[in-house]
């Protein structure tokens, strides 16, 4: 029987959703809210082969929600708003409460919202889309889906901090990971195509905000993002791991506060900060390419930092089998996957720059010992997966013997 499930991602001013058939995993609609809250907001629709965009006046995403599925049905993409078995919506911070995706009662509502003290710029926001969303499709099995979950499986060794331990006991202060969505779909995806669950995976997504992630045998063992996205590689804002004192030492000499400070470390440093140039690895990688010295340094830390990971992996898991590229930089700059495999033979990691350079799936030389692959990701899929599996799984029939 098909479904159809409505995966959505609520940010501080934006609203993106796409609409799945399920199981059939086929999109009906797809699109975003963008501005929201600033009085005049842009919407984009994708469904049945064209585009439609208009600029509407909306105020919270409420409205957003109601717009969206007032517009579903005069389309005539949904008959009736009775037809939408479910949503699911992507939270960013499930604490160590929640250690997989789950249905989203009151309970479990409020408990995100406690969460909100790990994540204060996202939890508030995601809980307000679900409220968005329940409101108006009451009938609906309502799911969220945790960036931090897949993490949950990390060691206690793996995910404490060495700081005094009561930190972690009052406040919750230890590695959560995030991006676990993109990183469980990337390995559920490898292990689908390769036909085998038993691998060693590290699964490096690039995008504006980057991490990596070493998953063995489907689980997480290690990731790089931390207590905050903040932590780990560096990104297009986000400076990642960078020695502790150097943030109080700024606060002292240029009188910052707290507050400056993170501001700094997670809008005005990674790419753009050593560059100088932008955010957008499109734009350093041609400024590199032109001879700029400060985008080629940029480009430098940005690998560098990746190979050290790949190699703690390696160590980690006693082993790789499969390197994975995802996400904007890590599907379409062959120039920086070339960047970052190179003299990794030692681990068994080549490249062959020809399928490099067409994005090939699979981009290893033939016979190397380690795969390499590309494979976008796709959150939204694995969101309306997870309403499925959570959501919607006839439960199992209990059996009766003799
Ligand atoms: P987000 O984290 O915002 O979802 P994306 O996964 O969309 O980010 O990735 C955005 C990043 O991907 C940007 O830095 C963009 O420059 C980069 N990117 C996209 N295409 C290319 C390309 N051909 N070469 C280099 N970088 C690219």
């Amino acid at each position: 029987m098909t479904h159809l499930i409505m995966a959505v991602n609520a940010g501080s001013s934006s609203l993106k959703f796409e609409l799945f058939a399920m199981p059939e995993e086929i999109t009906l609609a797809k699109g975003l809210f963008e501005r929201l809250g600033s009085g005049s907001a842009r919407f984009t629709l994708r469904a049945d082969g064209g585009t439609h965009q208009a600029d509407v006046a909306l105020n919270d995403h409420q409205q957003a929600a109601e717009y969206l599925l007032d517009t579903l049905l005069q389309r005539g993409i949904v008959d009736s708003l009775a037809h939408i078995d479910g949503v699911g919506h992507r939270v960013a911070h499930g604490g160590e409460y929640f250690k997989d995706s789950a249905p989203i009662d009151a309970a479990a509502l409020e408990e995100i919202d406690a969460l909100g003290a790990l994540a204060p710029i996202h939890n508030p926001v995601n809980a307000k889309g679900i409220r968005a969303f329940q409101r108006r499709l009451p009938h609906a099995v309502c799911v969220g889906v945790f960036d931090t979950s897949f993490h949950q499986t990390i060691s206690e060794a793996g995910y404490l901090y060495p700081l005094p331990y009561r930190y972690y006991h009052d406040y919750g202060i230890r590695r959560y990971g995030f991006h676990g969505t993109s990183h469980k779909y990337i390995a559920e995806t490898c292990a689908g195509l390769l036909g085998r669950r038993d691998l060693r995976i590290i699964s490096c997504h690039l995008g504006n905000g980057a991490s990596i992630c070493a998953i063995n045998g489907g689980r997480s063992v290690a990731t790089s993002m931390g207590f905050t996205p903040l932590a780990g590689l560096m990104m297009g804002t986000r400076c990642g791991d960078i020695d502790p004192s150097i943030v109080p030492f700024i606060a002292l000499r240029e009188n910052k506060s707290a507050q400056q400070l993170l501001e700094i470390m997670n809008n005005a440093s990674g790419l753009l900060g050593v560059s100088g140039i932008s955010n957008d690895c499109r734009d350093i990688v041609s400024a590199a390419e032109s001879g700029n010295h400060r985008a080629a340094l940029a480009l430098a830390m940005f690998t560098d930092r990746i190979r050290s990971a790949i190699g703690a992996y390696a160590t980690e898991m006693d082993g790789v089998d499969v390197v994975i590229f995802t996400a904007g930089i890590g599907e379409n700059a062959a120039g920086i996957r070339r960047q970052i495999c190179r003299n990794l033979a030692f681990l068994g990691i080549r490249v062959d720059e020809n399928k490099n350079k067409r994005h090939a799936t699979f981009i290893q030389q033939d016979g190397a010992p380690v795969i390499v692959a590309v494979i976008p990701t796709n959150e939204e899929l694995m969101i309306a997966r997870d309403v499925m599996r959570v959501g919607l799984a006839q439960p199992k029939e209990v059996q009766h013997v003799g």
